[in-house]
C-alpha cells in the first residue's frame, strides 16, 4: 500500500471493479456490492432463517445473507461484505 501526495490511497473492489479513494487508509473500505443482486441488480432482501428449519436447513440458511425474490426460485446470496484492498 502506497499513499500518493494528496493523501488518498486507491484500491478497486475484486468483484465488481469499483474504484475507491481513501483518504485515511488507516480505515478499510467495504464495498457494497455484496448487497446487490448479481442478477438483476436489485437490492437484495435479508435473508431471516425460517423459524422451524431441521437442524440440517439451519447449518445451511446459516451461510445465506441475503435474498433476492425476483427470481423462482429466488436467488440466494452468501457473499460477504469485499474489503477493497489499497494499493
Ligand atoms: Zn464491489
Ligand atoms: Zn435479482
Amino acid at each position: 500500500m502506497s499513499v500518493s501526495k494528496n493523501g488518498y490511497a486507491k484500491g478497486k473492489c475484486g468483484r465488481c471493479g469499483k474504484t475507491y479513494f481513501n483518504r485515511r487508509p488507516a480505515f478499510p473500505i467495504y464495498c457494497d456490492c455484496w448487497r446487490y443482486c448479481p442478477l438483476c441488480g436489485k437490492e437484495m432482501t435479508p435473508h431471516t432463517p425460517d423459524l422451524t428449519p431441521s437442524v440440517h436447513d439451519a447449518q445451511k440458511s446459516l451461510r445465506v445473507i441475503r435474498v433476492c425474490l425476483n427470481h423462482s426460485p429466488p436467488y440466494y446470496s452468501k457473499d460477504l461484505p469485499v474489503e477493497v484492498k489499497l494499493k
